[in-house]
Parts: C-alpha cells; structure tokens; sequence
C-alpha cells in the first residue's frame, strides 16, 4: 500500500507506507550476520567498479513510481491518492564510518553536486512536484545505518513547510520589493551577532528565529533560487560549509553528533519567489541533555527557545573555531 492521505483539519498530506513498518531498526553492527548494504561489495553495488558517491533506490520506499490505484472513503473530505514518488538513498562514501565533515572538500562536492544533479533528473517526472534533500545522523534521530548516507524524496506535492516559506517570501516581496532572506542575510553580515561562519558564497547563522537551541541555517549571500542555479564555485562553496558546520556540531557535543539536514528548495514546478537555503536542526540543548518536541510543540506546534539565540551563537563560533583549526590541519582545509 502506497497512499497519501488528507488530513483536512491542518490540510496536509500524510504518506501511509505500509510496508515500512517492517523495516529494520539500527541493526546490530557488531554481530557476525550483519553485512552493510553501503559497503562496497554489497549485493547491491556489485556492478560498480571505483566509486565515491552513489545513488541507490531506497529498500523501504515511501513513495513509489507506479502505486496501486487506491479506494477513495465515502466521505469527501477523507481524501487520498496514490503515493506516486520516488526515494533514493545517497550514499556519500566507500568508508563505513564518518560524516560530511570527514570527506575531503573535492569528494564533500561531489555530494552536493549530486544532489543538485537528482533533483534535476526527478525533476523531469510529469508527477513530482518537490524535491527534498534531507540527511539524517545519528540514532537520537533514528537513523537505521551509520554509514554515510543522505536521502531524496521526490513528492507530488509541495510541502507545508516549504509553501509557507514561499508564501512568507512572496508576501514580504510584495510589500518590500525584495527578497527577505537576501535582506536578512545583509542585516545579519552587518550585526554579525549570529553569524557561526562564512565563505565567498555562503554564511552560517544561527537564525534570530531558532527552534532548536542550536539550529543552524545556510544562505547563499547571493540571491539564488534554486540548488539547480548553483554554479561550480557556489557547488564547492556549499560542501566547504556543510562540512564546518558538521564539524561545528561535532566539536560543539564532544563526539560524533547527531543532526537532521534539510535542503529547502524551489520546487520543480511553477515559478515562485524563493532563496534556496539549508537548515540543520540539533536534537541536544548542551553535551547531555535532549531538546524534546513534547506537549506544547507537537501538541500546539508552539516551540520554546531553552536559551537565547546569540548567546548560543557565542558557543557555536568557539566549536566552529575548532572545528575549522582540525579541518584545516586534518583533511587539506577550508575555503
Ligand atoms: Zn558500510
Ligand atoms: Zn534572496
Ligand atoms: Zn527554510
């Protein structure tokens, strides 16, 4: 069963994948039958020669290209569809162990760069509307595999969250005439209160606007719609600043962090104001402690801020600092 179902009281799809409740949980690495699916000469990549990156269909899709015809309820406003996507796996590297932040800057780009190039094949799908990029690490997080990897879902609609950036983004152009988050990221060079790290194309802050004690968000400075305008230089640009701020999060806790990575894109379709843009989202609040999404979040979606933002800030700069001294020292450096 592959559906997605309206949820009429918030007016949001939810994907009901039945199958994957069967998949397995964190598999126990240590024992002797286990055998990683992204290590090379796994049964899965038994065809491939030499190589860095690779794209795999996910095992477990929640989406799929060609869905059974689904039942419509009697009543009109339970409304579903087929879960017509795609879901891909990326893997980053050959090593079973490591992050972002441990690939060199060529082999962390050519990450990216592969990103770039599937939302530009998925986009070409008459029935996907959206490309998300997302990483997931850690078990905090749920994360089934540790070895390096991303994943794509290719949807047929627009998520929530995205649209109510654009209709952010489009309401403030109205009124301004310019784009908010080039405006924010000019204010934000300007105070430098928040800012954690910047190259030529990119800066990472921590947002005036955080949820997550230690979110961080990514800018291109340059108005940039989409991931798919980036040029080789931004390309390489965005890897060198994927890698410090995994590298920040990792000197920030002490140890190999958790964190969610979201790429908020453009969407494939149609033609909106938008400035493409990355989020990372920490589940920890200081070295031991977890930052739930609990009653008032999940229950409300209100979120609390344990902190304040540029104080957060203040940390944040001292474990980049860091992170970038070892990057520079370990892996041929930063930008
Ligand atoms: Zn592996
Ligand atoms: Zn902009
Ligand atoms: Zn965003």
């Amino acid at each position: 069963m592959h559906e997605i179902r309206w949820n009429p009281l918030v007016k949001k799809w939810i994907i009901v994948a039945a199958h994957r409740a069967t998949r397995p949980w964190r598999p126990d690495e240590k024992s002797r039958e286990f055998t990683c699916p992204f290590c090379p000469g796994a049964p899965e990549l038994k065809n491939l020669d030499e190589w860095d990156v690779v794209v795999l269909p996910n095992k477990y899709p929640a989406l799929i290209p060609e869905p059974q015809p689904v039942e419509k309820e009697e009543m009109n406003i339970l409304d579903k569809k087929e879960a017509r996507g795609v879901t891909e796996v990326i893997v980053e590297t050959p090593e079973h162990e490591g992050d972002l932040c441990t690939l060199t800057l060529d082999h962390a780009k050519r990450v990216v760069e592969t990103y770039r190039n599937e939302v530009d094949k998925l986009a070409k799908e008459r029935f996907i509307e959206y490309v998300a990029v997302f990483r997931n690490k850690g078990k905090e997080i749920g994360v089934s595999l540790t070895h390096p990897h991303s994943q794509i879902y290719a949807l047929p609609f627009i998520p929530p969250r995205i649209m109510a950036e654009i209709n952010a983004i489009e309401e403030y152009k109205k009124i301004h005439g310019s784009c908010m988050i080039c405006d924010i990221v000019k204010y934000e060079i300007e105070s430098k209160k928040r800012i954690i790290y910047s190259n030529e194309e990119f800066i990472a802050l921590i947002p005036y606007y955080a949820m997550w004690p230690f979110e961080i968000h990514v800018y291109p400075i340059k108005h940039v719609k989409t991931i798919r305008d980036l040029n080789d230089h931004q390309l390489t640009s965005l890897a060198d600043v994927l890698r410090v701020v995994t590298a920040t999060y990792n000197s920030l806790l002490e140890r190999d962090a958790p964190y969610i990575m979201a790429f908020h894109d453009h969407p494939v379709k149609g033609n909106y104001e938008y400035h493409f843009h990355v989020e990372f989202y920490q589940p920890y609040r200081d070295k031991e402690k977890l930052k739930y999404a609990a009653g008032i979040e999940w229950g409300f979606w209100v979120f609390t801020y344990d902190g304040v933002p540029e104080q957060r800030a203040v940390e944040l700069r001292e474990a980049c600092r860091k992170a970038v001294k070892t990057l520079n020292n370990v892996l041929g450096g930063c930008m």
